[in-house]
């Protein structure tokens, strides 16, 4: 069977892994040079299948007026139809109930990710950064300790091994937290929460694909639109090219939306920025990630390195705030921990990317309306966490194993 995968991500990457294991004959195309060049390139790398809570809340509800009028740093937003129209859905998730629901799906599908992660990591021959480090979410009310206590309660009905500690206990896990002890009431710890490098991932995936001669990739080479006949999808342009498949796969992350209205389809991925930084570590820097909830930055140690990353920006692709944005970025992490990382090295190499969000926080896994046409797409913040689940699933769908 010969199927094309449209897009070089690390969900495009895996996804390609899991047909080679089918035996299909799989072509991944992707635009950038190289593989794990968009999102995946140098995200915060934590293999998060413990914190999997969705974005659209009720409580979310109450903060738009002031995300619209920009009163939050760690968030920017143009507003824009299409915007707009996301919006609208995003806010019709915000009950009690869905994103109870949605949490507990993205949690199952996070869960399945880990053991499939860790099977895989009994054969790749390359390394990725990958270090069992537990991660810390760290609270700052009373309130939201007494959320995310109910939120544990139904998450440990799923297999969730996280729990709730006090400020002292949290910092007996991580001592670096002292630099913040002012700003934690409270923290959940997932012991078995990971951190790995995606884009190590994608790139070392992708040389032993080809090495074994499994899977073709067709780099610099851009999707520009796919075509329909005798009612089912049979071909994609690629730059001059026309190829044709048995079937295709959509991994192109943010950028799905606009290959799929080629075809009619409307994913409802909106694109949503957030920044790293990459810097050698300081006096203390913490070994356990860190989440800063209220703050919306994380910290990740990587191969002795500290990576930083936040904000969520609503501002389509525009990408002229980058600047603005990093140095931003640099200055709260420096306020907020400012042992945690060397903050002053000469190159902090500040990345952006763009993430890319279903209103449901789930993402798009499985066939569309069009016979031949699946998708694994929409992963949002959590796409290195669910590459492997949702990359296996996607390929036992196109090959028809349930
Ligand atoms: C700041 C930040 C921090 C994050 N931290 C984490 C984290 O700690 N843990 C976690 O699990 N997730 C994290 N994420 C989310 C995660 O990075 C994404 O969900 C994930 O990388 C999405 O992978 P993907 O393969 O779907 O998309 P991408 O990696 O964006 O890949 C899409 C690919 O499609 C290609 N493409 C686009 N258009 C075309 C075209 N027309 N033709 C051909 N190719 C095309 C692009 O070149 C790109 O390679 C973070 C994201 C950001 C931005």
């Amino acid at each position: 069977m010969r199927v094309i995968v449209l897009g070089g991500g690390v969900v495009g990457v895996t996804t390609a892994f899991y047909l080679s294991r089918h035996g299909c004959d799989v072509t991944v195309v992707d635009r950038a040079s190289q593989v794990g060049d968009g999102a995946s390139h140098a995200n915060a790398g934590q293999l998060s299948y413990s914190f999997t809570d969705t974005l659209a809340k009720p409580e979310f509800l109450a903060r738009i007026p002031g995300l619209v009028l920009g009163r939050d740093r760690g968030v920017k937003v143009r507003l824009s139809p299409r915007l707009i129209a996301w919006g609208g859905r995003f806010v019709a998730q915000c009950t009690s109930s869905q994103a109870k629901a949605n949490t507990i799906a993205v949690l199952k599908i996070a869960m399945r990710s880990a053991d499939l992660l860790t099977e895989l990591r009994e054969e790749l021959p390359f390394d990725f950064w990958h270090r069992e480090a537990g991660k810390l979410v760290i609270l700052s009310t009373e309130d939201e300790v007494d959320g995310a206590r109910a939120n544990l309660e139904v998450k440990r009905e799923y297999g969730c091994d996280a729990e709730l500690l006090t400020r002292d206990e949290a910092m007996t896990v991580e001592p670096a937290l002292e630099q913040m002890r002012g700003d934690i009431a409270g923290a959940v710890y997932s012991r078995s929460d990971e951190v790995a490098d995606s884009q190590l991932f994608s790139a070392g995936l992708r040389d032993l694909l080809e090495a074994q001669g499994a899977v073709e990739f067709r780099l610099s080479s851009r999707a520009r639109k796919l075509v329909k006949a005798d009612g089912r999808l049979r071909a994609v342009v690629v730059d001059d090219d026309t190829l044709e498949a048995d079937a295709f796969v959509v991994c192109m992350g943010a950028w799905s939306h606009e290959l799929l209205r080629t075809v009619g389809i409307n994913p409802n991925i909106f694109p949503v920025r957030g920044y790293s930084l990459t810097l050698p570590p300081g006096d203390a820097s913490p070994m356990v990630s860190v989440t800063a909830l209220r703050h919306r930055m994380v910290y990740s140690r990587l191969n002795g390195l500290v990576r930083i990353a936040g904000f969520a920006d609503f501002r389509g692709f525009d990408t002229s705030a980058d600047e603005k944005r990093s140095k931003l970025l640099l200055d709260l992490a420096r306020r907020y921990a400012p042992e945690a990382a060397d903050y002053g090295a000469d190159d902090p190499k500040a990345w952006g990317g763009f993430r890319p969000m279903t209103p449901n926080g789930q993402p798009h896994v499985g066939p569309t309306s069009i016979p031949g046409l699946y998708l694994n797409t929409g992963h949002g913040m959590l796409g290195w966490t669910l590459a492997c689940a949702t990359s296996y699933d996607a390929a036992n769908l196109i090959t028809n194993v349930h």
